[in-house]
Order: structure tokens, then C-alpha cells, then sequence
């Protein structure tokens, strides 16, 4: 089994102090283990239809179109606000201070869509919660949260009670 947090880059107080960014390059870069890793973040969804991926902006879009790809799925960008071009559907989620909101375009998603939800990184939770009502709201129906990493300690598994949520690298407490 490919150790693949090995692949992952802790970067202390980056974008700003107390955070510790798990960089991806290092696995991007490195084609076996970019591979690895996208079958792994599959594995689970092999046994149904995936009609639609969603890539959550921005680094959601580089494991969600090879995956959409894989499953012979169409690809659905979920953006931050005023980057898509044409009638938007949003869904405004809190942040520790404020508000953030995604976006995705109005007739992404037919009804009844089967769809997988892709990111890099699930920390509190609140940028998935949001993706998955976005998606719910277009009719889709979420058949999952496939994601590289899992910050365990940051629990943001509670605010996706009713959505299979996939890791492939989990950090605990430690
Ligand atoms: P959250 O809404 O708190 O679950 O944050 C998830 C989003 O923020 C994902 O789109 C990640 O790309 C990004 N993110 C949050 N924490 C980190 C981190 N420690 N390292 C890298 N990306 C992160």
C-alpha cells in the first residue's frame, strides 16, 4: 500500500499563521503516485453509475476532471462567486469570520444525476456541506465525497451526515 502521505508537503503558518497546508504538489508530480491516488479516491464507486463529477474550486478540478474521465462522466466546476459566465446557482456557507459562497451554472446538473463530489483537502467540513446542497439544490443526487485528505481532527465529517464521505489519507488528533 502506497504511503502517500509521504508524497504530501506540511507547510506551517501558510496562508496565514496556525494553518498547516497539506501541499499536493509533490503527488501531482509524481505520475505513479498521481495515479495511485486517483484510483484510490475511485475505488468505492466503481460498483454504480457516476453520470456527473463536481470539482470544488481550485484544487478539486485537478483530481475531479481525470475522474470524470475514469468513470466516462461528465465534469461540473463548483466556483467561487462571479468566475462562471453565465445564470449561476449559489450557496453562501459561514466561515470563521464571514461568509464564503459557490457557485455552479443552472443547468449543470439534470434531475436525478448521479454525482460525485471531489476535493483535495475536507477540513471543517463547511466547503463540502455546501457543495452537496449546491448539487442537491441543481436535483443532482450525491452518491459521494470522494477526498484525497482528511483533517480527522477538524471532525468535518459531522457536517455530512447523510453523504458517503470517502478519504484516502487521514490525519488524526496527533
Ligand atoms: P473546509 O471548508 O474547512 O473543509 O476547507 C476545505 C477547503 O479548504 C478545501 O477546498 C481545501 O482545498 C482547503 N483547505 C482547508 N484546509 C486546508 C489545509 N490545511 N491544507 C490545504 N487546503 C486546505
Amino acid at each position: 500500500m502506497t504511503d502517500f502521505a509521504t508524497h504530501i508537503r506540511d507547510v506551517p503558518d501558510f496562508p496565514e499563521p496556525g494553518v498547516v497546508f497539506k501541499d499536493i504538489t509533490p503527488l501531482l508530480g509524481h505520475p505513479e503516485i498521481f495515479a495511485e491516488a486517483l484510483d484510490a479516491m475511485s475505488a468505492p464507486y466503481h460498483h454504480g453509475q457516476v453520470d456527473v463529477v463536481v470539482g470544488i474550486e481550485a484544487r478539486g478540478f485537478i483530481f475531479g476532471a481525470p475522474l470524470a474521465r475514469h468513470f466516462n462522466a461528465g465534469f461540473v466546476p463548483i466556483r467561487k462567486p462571479g468566475k462562471l459566465p453565465w445564470q449561476v446557482s449559489g450557496q453562501e456557507y459561514a466561515l470563521e469570520y464571514g461568509t464564503d459562497r459557490l457557485e455552479a451554472h443552472i443547468d449543470a446538473i439534470h434531475k436525478g444525476s448521479r454525482v460525485l463530489i471531489v476535493d483535495d483537502v475536507l477540513a471543517t467540513g463547511g466547503t463540502a456541506a455546501a457543495a452537496v446542497d449546491l448539487v442537491q439544490k441543481l436535483g443532482g443526487d450525491v452518491i459521494g465525497f470522494a477526498v484525497l485528505i482528511e483533517l480527522g481532527f477538524l471532525n468535518g465529517r459531522s457536517r455530512l451526515p447523510n453523504v458517503d464521505v470517502h478519504t484516502v489519507v487521514h490525519y488524526g488528533a496527533d
